[in-house]
């Protein structure tokens, strides 16, 4: 007799997001399961909760104690995935719902971004072995003290790399509420194309520059692990993209998207000297993007952390710092784009013929990105996404004949 097929199937919040999702994706898991496959699911919080419960916490203290924090915001996984147990076992099959304690998933001790350091898949293999669907929660792990720890927002794609990667698997799916990765957010440029397949590195840029759809560590640890991801619409069964590792030998000059960030702030601080501000937010595993000292004061920026949290790091060493929150990011994402001075020529020429004022530019082997005001960010991630020839249907002109990002991973 041969092994059962075991998936790993991770369902994002809105997939979950109301009782008739969770109904469908148990649904879907009742299904593989009697066509013979051991499954496992990673479940997010449902729909906002996570947001919700923070809002709670905040309305009570303005920087509430980050282990009482993770301790809240780690129960809304506990809920979906102890509902979409109930919904598997309504449909006639067997079920389980495990914490991140129950499922072996142990952490460091740093709330609010705990890093993974093993998974004891035991009970996880123990109840597929006993033929039922397992529902394992996302987002969440424990730290040696036994204490539950939060992986970050959108840490639900990274417990479900984690555990593939646990269970000796090649790949995971993450189940969302797009049909994959496309070239831009597909709900802020109509005229994104959905990719294929993409590299690892790509998609590791396109998330770093706040592509929400895959946490960026979960892609740096499939890359690490040699798990493929495959990005799927949980509400058909098309295939989507497929992120695997760089799947072309030779060095591409094609743009691979258009990411954006919604406020990203530049903050500024006086009497701290750029290592003491590093060192501050360090201590929150929090790390600054571009750091500019002028004039007695230090100004910068913390790609991807919460404003709330950046301003919670300076409380902690009793210093005042001034948030400039009407500013978003845009970025293009090339491989060896911080390189080649023409993708910043080009996106600068694209955004000033826009008419839209560049704050700050930064660059990185794998984009470049501009600051602007949070009010344009929709208009210049069009006016990009354009410029460099995404727009479906488009042909890099680079590489004349050859059809941006698509197909590459096939
Ligand atoms: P989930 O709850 O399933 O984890 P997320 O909200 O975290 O879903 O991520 C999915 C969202 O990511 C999409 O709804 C889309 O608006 C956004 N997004 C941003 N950039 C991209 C992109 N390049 N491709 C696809 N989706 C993107
Ligand atoms: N529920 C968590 C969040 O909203 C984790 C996740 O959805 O991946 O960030
Ligand atoms: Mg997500």
């Amino acid at each position: 007799m041969t092994a059962a097929e075991r998936v790993v199937w991770k369902f994002g919040g809105t997939s979950v997001g109301d009782p008739a999702r969770l109904r469908a994706v148990a649904e879907r898991l009742v299904a593989a399961h009697r066509q013979g496959r051991q499954v496992v699911a990673v479940l997010s919080a449902m729909g906002d909760a996570t947001d919700d419960l923070a809002r709670l916490a905040h309305d009570l203290a303005p920087h509430p104690h980050p282990r009482e924090m993770d301790a809240l915001l780690s129960v809304g996984e506990v809920v979906s995935c102890a509902l979409a147990a109930i919904a598997v076992q309504a449909l006639g099959e067997r079920s389980v719902s495990l914490t991140a304690g129950q499922a072996g998933v142990h952490t460091d001790g740093a709330y609010g971004n705990a890093r993974l350091h093993r998974i004891d898949a035991d009970r996880v293999t123990a109840a597929l072995d006993a033929g039922a669907v397992v529902l394992v929660t996302g987002y969440q792990g424990v730290s040696d003290t036994g204490d539950v720890t939060t992986l970050g927002r959108g840490g639900s794609d990274a417990s479900a790399v984690a555990l593939a990667a646990a269970l000796g698997l090649s790949h995971c799916d993450i189940f969302t509420d797009v049909p994959g990765v496309f070239t831009a957010d597909p709900r802020l440029v109509p005229a994104a194309r959905r990719l294929d397949g993409l590299g690892h590195d790509e998609m590791v840029h396109l998330a770093d520059a706040g592509a929400q759809v895959l946490q960026p560590r979960a892609v740096e640890l499939a890359a690490a692990h040699g798990i493929d991801i495959h990005v799927r619409s949980a509400f058909t069964t098309e295939p989507g993209t497929w992120i695997r590792k760089d799947p072309s030998m030779f060095e591409t000059s094609t743009v691979t998207g258009v990411a954006h960030r919604r406020r990203d702030p530049v903050y500024t601080v006086r009497g701290m000297t750029p290592a003491t501000v590093s060192g501050a937010l360090a201590a929150r595993r929090a790390a600054v993007g571009a750091i500019i000292r002028d004039d007695g004061q230090v100004r910068f920026t913390v790609p991807g952390a919460e404003p709330a949290d950046v301003v919670a790091a300076f409380a902690a060493v009793d210093a005042d710092v001034t948030v400039r929150a009407d500013l978003a990011s845009v970025s293009v994402v090339c491989p060896a784009a911080g390189e080649r001075g023409d993708i910043t020529t080009r996106m600068l020429g694209a955004l000033e013929r826009a008419g839209i004022e560049v704050y700050l530019v930064t660059s990185t082997p794998g984009r470049v990105s501009g600051h602007v005001a949070d009010g344009l960010v929709e208009h210049a991630a069009r006016a990009l996404h354009e410029a460099f020839g995404l727009d479906v249907p488009a042909v890099y002109a680079d590489r004349p004949g050859a059809v941006v990002g698509s197909g590459r991973a096939a």
